[in-house]
């Protein structure tokens, strides 16, 4: 029996890797449905080499098709790898249905971690991470969740890791897209150079593992071999460590708790590695990133300002309409003006995104 998976957003790079791995892996899993928004050419393409019951196009068919996609009877796992607030709706659903959602779509936690966990809940789907620092973090508690007493990120730092901090405002949009070990999308590489990114992964986990924010650290790990620490009742520490890949924690997603064996992924080596550094983040520079930690705290609706206002700020950064520095100015305008409100339904979560939208926009463009 092989299982049925779905693939939101199939022609990016998260999908890409997901088809890749998937292939390699046809005796346990079939792809059953496809969606993607653009290139229609290789959505068709894809569907036809992986003889993909069900595609579409969100351009023509509006979302309604990630739920379809999602929530297809011969699906079993849902891997959501949509860009932005658009993901959200498909992920509840496909819980509600009783599917595993393996998420590479942070929004989604961020925007609305309650209603994520009570969809789990309701409906006995349950949520595994693609994302490479908490597929690390649930490797390592994976059979001992009680006795977790600290998860330690790590943060590459981004481009601007060693830069004198004065000269950090104004870096260039061609600067901090030069991200040094990670090739991801312009949104993404951006959010690594502010460590807006590491703040949503702060907040992911917060839900994920359901650890109180002050268990949960940040440090700066340039070479990105060390993917997590968790740090447990007894002192003891465990990591997971490996070459940056996104197959690795695609995989792990399909099969947790399982390990299977893929002999395409690339081998560790820890002389190839080289020395493993860690520094603290320096959180005067990057003042984006206690912004977002700042909002998860918070909890109810602030997590999805910070992450909208965000989202405002870096395609005016992208576009050339501000500097760098004002990224993290244009985010606090937002928070500093919103009274949050408990995250009860997708309506408040969607009118507190739209509003922080707005408050970013008037402060930057
Ligand atoms: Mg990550």
């Amino acid at each position: 029996m092989t299982i049925g998976v779905a693939i939101l957003g199939s022609t990016g790079s998260i999908g890409t890797s997901t088809l890749n791995v998937l292939a390699r892996q046809r005796d346990r899993f079939r792809v059953v449905a496809l969606t993607a928004y653009g290139s229609g050419a290789l959505l068709e393409r894809q569907a036809a080499t992986f003889g993909a019951e069900y595609h579409c196009l969100v351009d023509g068919a509006g979302s309604s098709c990630l739920v379809e996609a999602a929530t297809l009877p011969d699906v079993g796992i849902v891997v959501n790898a949509v860009v932005g607030a658009a993901g959200l709706e498909a992920t509840l659903a496909a819980l509600e249905a009783g599917k595993r959602v393996a998420l590479a779509n942070k929004e989604t936690l961020v925007m609305a971690g309650d209603l994520v966990l009570r969809a789990a809940a309701d409906g006995g789907g349950e949520i595994v991470p693609i994302d490479s620092e908490h597929s690390a973090a649930l490797q390592c508690i994976t059979g001992h969740d009680a006795e977790v007493e600290r998860l330690i990120l790590t943060a590459s730092g981004g481009p601007f890791r060693d830069w004198d901090a004065d000269r950090v405002p104004a870096a260039t949009v061609k600067e901090a897209l030069n991200h040094p070990t990670w090739q991801m999308g312009r949104k993404i590489t951006v959010d690594s150079a502010t460590l807006a990114n590491k703040a949503l992964e702060v907040i992911e986990a917060h839900y994920l593992f359901g650890l109180e924010y002050d268990a949960i650290d940040v440090v700066v790990h340039p070479q990105s071999i060390v993917h997590a620490f968790v740090e447990f009742v007894d002192g003891s520490v465990l990591a997971q460590v490996g070459f940056p890949s996104m197959e690795l924690p695609i995989l792990y997603a399909l099969t947790h708790p399982e390990r299977v064996t893929d002999v395409a992924l690339r081998r560790f080596d820890p002389v190839a590695a080289g020395p493993l550094t860690f520094e603290p983040l320096r959180r005067d520079v990057f003042p984006t990133f206690d912004l977002g930690v700042r909002a998860g705290r918070a909890g109810g609706t602030a997590p999805a300002v910070f992450n909208a206002a965000n989202e405002v700020a870096v395609r005016a950064f992208l576009d050339g309409t501000i500097p760098f520095g004002r990224i993290p100015d244009v985010i606090a305008a937002a928070l500093d003006r919103h009274d949050p409100q408990p995250a009860t339904d997708v309506a408040t979560l969607v009118a507190a995104d739209q509003w922080a939208r707005e408050q970013a926009e008037a402060a930057c463009c």
